[in-house]
């Protein structure tokens, strides 16, 4: 399983949603695909939200903690959930070497 998981990982930094180079801080402060969900955060913390203030609002009061938790969390699984769409799509369905290591095979791969 972790061997897949290994194999199935993305070796690309860049973003699914825009050209540029993909970390956590691209998705949560400046990707275009979540400006909706920032700008509700942003709504609700009553001002613009940024690396250098984040951990302000999360320290400034309990509900604005889990309000950020939230939207840190929905991004991840959202992205979490594309990927897996992904890597399924290039997975053939395992016929009979069901005790093999489980590593995907992929289209291309020429076994
Ligand atoms: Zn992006």
């Amino acid at each position: 399983m972790d061997e897949k998981t290994k194999k199935g990982k993305r070796t690309s930094p860049t973003c699914l949603y825009c050209p540029k180079i993909d970390d956590a801080e691209h998705s949560l402060f400046s990707c275009p695909r979540w400006s909706r969900e920032k700008q509700e955060l942003e709504l609700y913390l009553g001002g613009e939200v940024n690396v250098g203030n984040l951990v302000e609002y999360m320290l400034s009061k309990a509900e604005a903690w889990e309000r950020i938790q939230m939207y840190m969390r929905n991004i991840m699984k959202k992205k979490r959930g594309v990927w897996k769409k992904r890597v399924n799509v290039n997975v053939d369905l395992p016929m009979k070497n069901r005790n093999g290591s489980g590593r995907p095979r992929r289209k291309g791969d020429g076994f």
